[in-house]
């Protein structure tokens, strides 16, 4: 995989990603694609992100070995067991139970033991972790980020998400959290599977 030629650049990243066993996290239909720098599928519609956006959106992430992560979209788990390589802990958020219980497989298959997983709708943060140095969206947002996760982001902290909804006008964008408010960058174009909500629980009258 050319990562390097593609503005991958960062060695920890990259050390990272060939320490990881992609076809762990490749269906066996796609096992001899599974090294190919494309997307692939997954159960239930979804998909193993391409490995150059897996580089690019790690090292846009500008890590640190101390960093508390939250991620969004758990899918294969691939992109969670990259990110546990190059910090202190990741916790991970899926909506699709099936595919969060084989992703914990995977990670103790692989013996990794700092990443926490969660069930659930990612788009309401992890309220009792917060505030995270960093966040990452693996799955395509609206316009805007969703404010409970930049409300999860710590003062300097940086999310890096693919927004814009639409699927032919999404970006990759990196929002850091000053003293004073947010700042954005749109950073490149991408294709993500949306970010879905769920819709709130009704209220029991007792
Ligand atoms: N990071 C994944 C990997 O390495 O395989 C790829 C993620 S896949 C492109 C997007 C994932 O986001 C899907 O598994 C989908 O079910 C999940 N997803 C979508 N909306 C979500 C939400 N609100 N909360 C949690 N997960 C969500």
């Amino acid at each position: 995989m050319a990562l390097r030629g593609a503005g991958v650049t960062d060695t920890r990243v990259l050390a990272a990603i060939e320490r990881i066993p992609r076809e762990l996290f490749v269906p066996d239909a796609f096992q001899d694609r599974a090294w190919e720098d494309m997307a692939l599928p997954i159960d239930l519609g979804q998909t193993i992100s391409q490995p150059l956006v897996v580089g690019q959106m790690t090292q846009a992430l500008e890590l640190h070995p101390r960093h508390l992560v939250l991620e969004v979209g758990t899918g294969s788990g691939y992109q969670a067991a990259v990110l546990a390589h190059l910090c202190r802990r990741v916790f991970t958020i899926e909506r699709l139970k099936p595919l969060l219980r084989e992703a914990e497989s995977r990670f103790r298959q692989l013996d990794i033991g700092t990443i926490t997983t969660r069930l659930g709708d990612g788009t309401r943060g992890w309220p009792e972790q917060a505030p995270f140095a960093r966040i990452l969206v693996t799955a395509a947002g609206g316009p805007e980020p969703p404010k409970d996760l930049t409300d999860q982001l710590a003062v300097g902290g940086v999310m890096v998400i693919p927004l814009g909804g639409d699927h032919r006008d999404q970006k990759v964008v990196r929002i850091r959290r000053t003293e004073v408010g947010l700042n954005r960058e749109d950073l490149w174009p991408v294709r993500f599977v949306p970010l879905l909500s769920d819709p709130p629980q009704p209220v029991r009258s007792a």
